[in-house]
C-alpha cells in the first residue's frame, strides 16, 4: 500500500472557446482570468463589481461579467470553475454547485476544497513543465519552479517550437520508436539547441535538416569566452553556469576564483593559464593556440575570465584567433571589477551631483600610463576606475595632480572586491600611494577616483569598514 494519500492526476486542458467562470471580481480574480485569457478560454466573471483591470477587460469585450451574487445558473454553460472570492462561504458554496454539475471547481489557495489544482509552471513557448506538491506544499513547488526556470533556459522554447512544427517529418524519418529515440538524441547533441540559444534560427533550421538527413557533421568543439565575475559566485549569469555545467574544458585565468571553478562540471579538465611571469603562466599566443586546438579536437572549451572577458581580459585577441579558423563562438559577459568593487564599497560610480561620466582605465605599466590622456582623465565631473593600478600609484598619483586634479579629490582602493577578504582604502589623492602603503595592498585591487569615491565611506554596506588612517588606530588594524 502506498504510504501517500492518493496522488493528483495531472492534465493539460485545451479550454480554447470554452467557457470557464471565475467568481469574484478582485485581484485574485484578476490574475486567474488573465492565465484564462491566455489560454484561449471564454472567460465569465461573476461578481458585484469588477476591480478597474477585469473592468477594462468587460468594456473590450475580453470577458463577460455576470453581475450580483453567485447564482448555481452561472455554472450552466462552464466547463470549470475557480472559486476566487475571498469569503470561504461562497467559494464552498460555488464548488458544492459544481459539484452536483460535475464541474471541477478550484477554490483559490483552498487545496481540501479545490477538485481540481492549478500547478506552478514554467513555460517555454509550447513546452511547459507543471509542478504540484498536491497543495500541501506550495513554498516547495515554489523552490523547484524557481530551479527548473534556471535550469531550462529559452532556447528549449525555440526547440520546442522547431520540433512541434517538423513533427511530420520526424515521425515520417524515424518511424519507429527506438529509431525516433536515437535520432532525437543525435539531433540534441549536435548544435541545433547551441543556434537556437544564439538566436541563428536560419542555421538552426539548415542543422535541423542536416540532422534529418543523417548527413550532420560531427559534433564541433566550441569556445566560450565566459566572465566569470569578481568572485562571488552569487554575480555569476545564469549562462556562465550553464556553459560551466557543459564544459569539457575549462582554461581559466589566475582571478577566477576557486568558489566559481566548483560550480563546474565535475569531471571537466581544468587548465590554470594565469600569466604572471615566473609562474609557468601562458602566453596570450599559447592561450590562443590551445584553444584553437582543443576546439579543433571537437571539445567545449569555456575560457573563463575574470570579470568581463571584453574589458581588459584580451577577449578580443582570443575571439579574433578564434573567427580567424572558423571556431564556434560565444561570449558571455561578466560583471567586471569596475561595477562589482563599486557596488561592494557603496560607490555609485556615477551620480547626478557628482560625476556624470565613467573612464575604465588601464594602469598596467610604463607603456600604458604613458600613453593614457592625463589631462582628459583630471578633468572634473567624472569617474576614473584604474585596473591593475596596484603597482603604479604613485605614477597615477603625480599625473593627476601634475594635470590639475585637486589633491582633495577623493579616492577609494578595493582590494579582493565582492570576496570575504574585501578591503577598501579610502582618502584623498594627496595621500594616495602612502596610504596603499600603510595598509600593504595587493592586487587584485581596483583604484577608484572622483567625488563619488567619499561615499565609500559614508554608504559602506558589505564587509568591514573603509580604512581610512594609516595608523593602527584604524579598524582593521585593530581587529587584527
Ligand atoms: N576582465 C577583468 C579585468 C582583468 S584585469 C574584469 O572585467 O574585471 C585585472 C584587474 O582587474 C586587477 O588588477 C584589478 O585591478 C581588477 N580586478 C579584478 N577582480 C577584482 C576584484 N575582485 N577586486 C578588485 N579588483 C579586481
Amino acid at each position: 500500500m502506498s504510504p501517500h494519500p492518493p496522488a493528483l492526476f495531472p492534465l493539460f486542458a485545451d479550454l480554447r472557446g470554452r467557457r470557464v467562470l471565475v467568481v469574484g471580481g478582485g485581484a485574485v480574480a484578476r490574475r486567474k482570468a488573465e492565465a484564462l485569457l491566455q489560454a484561449g478560454a471564454r472567460v465569465l466573471v461573476g461578481a458585484p463589481v469588477l476591480e478597474p483591470q477585469l473592468a477594462q477587460w468587460l468594456a473590450a469585450a475580453r470577458i463577460e461579467h455576470l453581475a450580483g451574487t453567485f447564482a448555481p445558473e452561472w455554472l450552466d454553460a462552464a466547463w470549470l470553475v475557480i472559486a476566487a472570492t475571498d469569503d470561504v462561504a461562497t467559494n464552498r458554496a460555488v464548488v458544492e454547485a459544481a459539484d452536483a454539475r460535475r464541474i471541477f471547481a478550484n477554490a483559490v489557495d483552498d487545496a481540501g476544497l479545490s477538485r481540481f489544482h492549478v500547478p506552478a509552471r514554467v513555460e517555454r513557448g509550447p513546452l511547459q513543465i507543471a509542478i504540484s506538491s498536491g497543495g500541501g506544499a506550495p513554498m516547495l513547488a515554489r523552490l523547484v519552479r524557481e530551479r527548473l526556470e534556471l535550469q531550462f533556459d529559452e532556447s528549449f522554447g525555440a526547440l520546442a517550437d522547431l520540433l512541434a512544427r517538423n513533427r511530420q517529418r520526424i515521425r515520417a524519418r524515424w518511424p519507429g520508436l527506438d529509431a525516433r529515440r536515437r535520432g532525437f538524441a543525435g539531433l540534441l547533441s549536435g548544435p541545433l539547441q547551441g543556434l537556437l540559444r544564439k538566436r541563428q534560427h536560419l542555421a538552426a533550421e539548415r542543422a535541423f535538416d542536416d540532422a534529418l538527413r543523417g548527413d550532420a557533421p560531427p559534433a564541433r568543439g566550441s569556445v566560450a569566452l565566459v566572465g566569470a565575475g569578481p568572485g562571488d559566485p552569487g554575480l555569476l549569469t545564469l549562462r556562465a553556469l550553464r556553459l560551466l555545467n557543459e564544459a569539457d574544458v575549462i582554461l581559466h585565468d589566475r582571478l577566477v576564483s576557486d568558489e566559481v571553478l566548483q560550480l563546474a562540471r565535475r569531471d571537466a579538465e581544468r587548465i590554470s593559464v594565469g600569466k604572471h611571469a615566473g609562474d609557468g603562466g601562458h602566453s596570450q599566443a599559447q592561450i590562443n593556440a590551445l584553444l584553437v586546438a582543443l576546439a579543433a579536437a571537437g571539445k567545449r572549451v569555456v575560457r573563463l575570465k575574470g570579470g568581463d572577458p571584453f574589458v581588459f581580459g584580451r577577449g578580443g585577441e582570443e575571439l579574433q584567433a578564434l573567427r580567424a579558423h572558423a571556431i564556434d563562438c560565444e561570449v558571455v559577459p561578466g560583471i567586471t571589477a569596475a561595477l562589482a568593487c563599486a557596488a561592494h564599497a557603496g560607490i555609485p560610480l556615477t551620480h547626478r551631483d557628482h560625476a556624470q561620466a565613467l573612464q575604465l582605465v588601464t594602469a598596467h605599466g610604463r607603456d600604458d600610463i604613458d600613453a593614457l590622456d592625463w589631462s582628459a582623465l583630471a578633468r572634473p565631473r567624472q569617474t576614473l576606475a584604474f585596473y591593475m593600478g596596484v603597482a603604479a600609484l604613485d605614477q597615477v598619483q603625480a599625473q593627476l595632480l601634475a594635470h590639475g586634479m585637486p589633491a582633495t579629490t577623493p579616492f577609494a582602493i578595493v582590494e579582493n572586491g565582492s570576496r570575504a577578504a574585501q578591503r577598501v582604502v579610502a582618502g584623498a589623492l594627496a595621500d594616495l600611494p602612502a596610504l596603499a602603503r600603510a595598509h600593504a595592498v595587493r592586487a587584485p585591487a581596483l583604484l577608484i577616483v572622483g567625488e563619488v569615491a567619499a561615499h565609500a565611506c559614508s554608504l559602506h554596506w558589505f564587509g568591514r569598514e573603509p580604512l581610512t588612517t594609516a595608523d593602527a588606530a584604524s579598524p582593521l588594524l585593530a581587529a587584527a
